[in-house]
C-alpha cells in the first residue's frame, strides 16, 4: 500500500520544452507523474506522454491516474491530453477521473475534445486562487502566469511537505511569494532572458533566492539550455544561490524525503 510520505515521488515523463524539442525529441515532453500515497496525479502531458508513462515507469496501469492537471493548452503540455482522459473513462463506458485546467483550455479554440469532457468524473476550472482537496493532497493555484495563454502554476501539500511546481511564465515578482515551498520545479526555457514570455537563468535564480527552497529543480528545457548542459546551469545556480539545484533528467524518479533532505 502506497500511502506513507516515505513511497512518495516525482517523475519526469519529460524534460524538454518547446517546438524544437518536441520536433526531435531531444528531451522527452510528456510532463511530470506525482505519486502521493495511493494518488497519481499527472501534470501537463505534452507529445508522447502516454508512451514516456508506459516505458519510465514499468506495470503502471494509466487508467489509475486519479487527477490531471493542465497548466495551459500550448502543445508541449497539452497534446496527450485527450488520449489519457480517453483511457482514463474507458473511452466514456466509466465516469472516472479529475480534470484540472484553465477556461480557454476547453472550448472551440481548446485543447480538450468536448465528448470527452462529458466522461469527466470531475471538472474543476482553474483561477487564481483555487484550491482542490484530494484525500490528503491540497493543490492551490495561487496566481495567473505572464504567458501568451491562460496559465496557471500550483503548490501541492501533502503531510508536512509542499512543493511548487512553476510553469511557464515570465518573470514577474509576485511569483516568489505564491510559490514558497519545500521543493520548487521550475519551467527554464531559456538562458538569456528576452521578450519571449519564458524563465531565463537569472529569472530562476532571482526566484530560488526568494524562496529558499530545500531543493529546486529545473526542468522543460528549451535548445540553448540543451546546448549548454541543463547539469552545468544547475551547478551554477547552486553556487550563486547556494542552494541545491538539480537539472531533471528524464524518466528519473526522485523520492519526495530524499528531496527534502537537501535543505
Ligand atoms: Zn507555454
Amino acid at each position: 500500500m502506497r500511502n506513507r510520505t516515505t513511497t512518495d515521488e516525482i517523475v519526469f515523463l519529460g524534460t524538454g520544452g518547446a517546438r524544437y524539442i518536441i520536433g526531435k525529441q531531444l528531451r522527452a515532453t510528456g510532463g511530470i507523474l506525482f505519486r502521493l500515497g495511493s494518488k497519481n496525479l499527472l501534470v501537463d502531458p505534452g507529445p508522447e506522454s502516454l508512451y514516456r508513462l508506459l516505458t519510465y515507469v514499468p506495470k503502471f496501469n494509466a487508467q489509475k491516474i486519479d487527477a490531471i492537471i493542465l497548466s495551459h493548452k500550448h502543445i508541449d503540455h497539452s497534446a496527450d491530453i485527450n488520449v489519457y482522459l480517453d483511457v482514463i473513462t474507458e473511452g466514456g463506458f466509466k465516469k472516472q477521473g479529475i480534470l484540472l485546467a484553465p477556461q480557454d483550455a476547453f472550448g472551440e479554440d481548446g485543447v480538450i475534445q468536448k465528448y470527452l469532457v462529458e466522461f469527466v468524473k470531475e471538472i474543476k476550472i482553474i483561477k487564481p486562487h483555487v484550491a482542490y482537496t484530494l484525500q490528503d493532497i491540497t493543490v492551490q493555484f495561487p496566481v495567473q502566469h505572464d504567458h501568451r495563454v491562460e496559465t496557471y502554476g500550483f503548490t501541492l501539500r501533502r503531510n508536512d511537505y509542499s512543493i511548487s511546481y512553476i510553469t511557464d511564465t515570465k518573470y514577474f515578482p509576485e511569483i516568489i511569494q505564491a510559490y514558497r515551498a519545500d521543493i520548487i520545479i521550475l519551467n527554464l526555457l531559456r538562458l538569456e532572458p528576452s521578450e519571449i514570455d519564458h524563465l531565463s537563468v537569472p529569472d530562476c535564480e532571482k526566484i530560488i533566492v526568494g524562496i529558499k527552497p530545500k531543493v529546486a529543480i529545473i526542468t522543460h528545457f528549451g535548445m540553448t539550455v540543451l546546448r549548454k548542459g541543463p547539469w552545468n546551469i544547475a551547478r551554477q545556480l547552486k553556487e550563486k544561490t547556494g542552494i541545491t539545484v538539480l537539472a531533471a533528467e528524464d524518466g528519473k524518479h526522485y523520492e519526495i524525503e530524499k528531496l527534502l533532505a537537501y535543505g
